[in-house]
């Protein structure tokens, strides 16, 4: 398994990957914390991010740090919406499936 230069195949969907810096956006203990500049492989097709061992583990090593607040790069604002209420109240309708949104 090397990785030279060599494009991944997106194991969701078979799509070709190009690599790219991306932000992840986590939610962490009810705190919405971004990593930026993640060196990923990204399907063109679908969207799904890949990363490769030494990211992952810096990932999760933040991770199971909680986040200092002291190691952050910078904070930013966040906007946060509420969808409006349902208009009406009367039993619930279905589940409506929601496609998982890429850019
Ligand atoms: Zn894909």
């Amino acid at each position: 398994m090397t990785a030279e230069g060599t494009t991944l195949v997106c194991p969701s969907c078979g799509g070709p990957t190009t690599t790219d810096e991306v932000s992840l956006a986590i939610w962490h203990n009810g705190r919405l914390v971004v990593i930026r500049d993640v060196p990923a492989s990204v399907c063109t097709a679908c969207g799904e991010q890949l990363y490769d061992q030494p990211t992952n583990d810096a990932i999760l090593a933040l991770t199971n740090a909680g986040f200092p607040r002291s190691k952050a790069w910078e904070e930013i604002v966040v906007q946060v919406y509420r969808l409006p209420p349902p208009k009406s109240a009367a039993g619930n309708a279905g589940a409506v499936s929601r496609n998982t949104v890429s850019s």
